[in-house]
């Protein structure tokens, strides 16, 4: 039998889900304030197949791997051109010219 020495060395992304218990909140309702939610660890995420918190390290990865996915997508909406700084100033520049756009007539 051979002993397994932890997790792979290949970090997966793991599909997290909503925490049920906060809803995403991270924290719950208090009788007088706000508390962490101890059902995901005051993330508000869980492990979206099986609805259970995920482990504080394996959670910091795959909160870190989430921000800079949404990170990059920020990044994109900022530019959706998706082109070089080039192409966008000649874009203006042509509207700014008033260069009329003749269709061919
Ligand atoms: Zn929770």
């Amino acid at each position: 039998m051979r002993k397994r020495h932890g997790p792979s060395f290949k970090k997966a992304v793991t599909e997290l889900g909503e925490c049920p218990l906060c809803r995403g909140r991270a924290v719950i309702q208090g009788v007088f304030h706000e508390l962490p939610c101890d059902h995901c660890n005051a993330s508000g995420f869980v492990v979206a197949a099986t609805g259970e918190a995920l482990a504080l390290d394996e959670l910091v990865t795959q909160l870190s791997m989430r921000l800079r996915a949404a990170l990059r997508q920020i990044e994109q909406l900022k530019n959706p051109q998706a082109s070089g700084p080039e192409v966008t100033y000649q874009g203006s520049n042509q509207r700014g010219a008033g260069r009329a756009n003749y269709t061919g007539d």
